[in-house]
């Protein structure tokens, strides 16, 4: 059980040419078991904030709290550390190795989880693809899996970790409507069974109305 907060938080991106202030002045709190839906057009810097959320990037300023500690200014090793054990990501467009099986994508992220033993890795794939109904795709290279597949093995890879928050980058976006329906039917039943929290970023009403809580971020502010 987690709860993450962000208290103030802002990241801008400098380049030679340009600076886009991606993020300003955002402040949220995650309940332990609550749902809470990001949503903003293209460019309005969810994947920014769910970035900063997951310590995948560190805000220029603000804090980041993770059950009462402050994470901003954690070492990098540490923060890798807090990020594996608290955050099951689903990224933007799966990101799945298409040549490997759906089996060892479900398996990356334990890779590199060193607190569970491998002898425990294949219990837990066939959970993760049995709640996500991928069991018979295990063997299966990913690309040859459809758009709904890739996107629920996606899932299963952000779960087998047993992480309890979920942060999920557009996880219907590229999906046809009943597809995103029964992803995020998944996404909804997983985190209430698993009490899990979810922290969803999507351009998409219909999908964040699932949630118990809407935010709103437009250019980089949440309204
Ligand atoms: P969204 O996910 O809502 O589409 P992003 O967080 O990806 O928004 O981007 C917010 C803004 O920050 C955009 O203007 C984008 O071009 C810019 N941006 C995102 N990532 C980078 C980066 N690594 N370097 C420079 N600019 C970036
Ligand atoms: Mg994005």
């Amino acid at each position: 059980m987690s709860r993450l907060i962000l208290d103030h938080v802002s990241k801008t991106y400098r380049t030679k040419n340009y600076m886009v202030r991606a993020v300003e002045d955002v402040s949220l709190t995650l309940e332990a078991e609550e749902t809470v839906a990001i949503v903003g057009p293209s460019g309005s810097g969810k994947s920014t904030l769910l970035n900063l959320a997951g310590l995948v990037i560190k805000p220029d300023s603000g804090r980041i709290m993770l059950d009462d500690e402050d994470v901003t200014e954690l070492p990098d090793r540490r923060c890798c550390m807090l990020r594996n054990r608290h955050f099951g990501y689903i990224v933007q467009d799966y990101a799945l190795l298409d040549d490997e099986s759906v089996y060892y994508n479900i398996r990356l992220p334990l890779l590199y989880q060193k607190e569970i033993p491998a002898s425990e890795h294949r219990r837990l794939i066939e959970e993760a693809a049995g709640a996500l109904g991928i069991s018979d795709k295990l063997k299966t290279a990913a690309v040859k899996l459809s758009g709904g597949e890739r996107q629920r093995t996606a899932i299963a890879r952000a779960i087998a970790c047993g992480q309890p928050i979920i942060l999920a980058d557009e996880p219907t976006g590229s999906l046809d409507g009943d597809n995103k329906k029964l992803v995020m039917d998944l996404l909804i039943n997983l985190a209430a069974e698993k009490k899990k929290s979810l922290l969803m970023v999507t351009h998409d009403l219909a999908m964040a109305e699932r949630c118990d809580r809407i935010l709103h971020l437009i250019n980089g502010r949440l309204e």
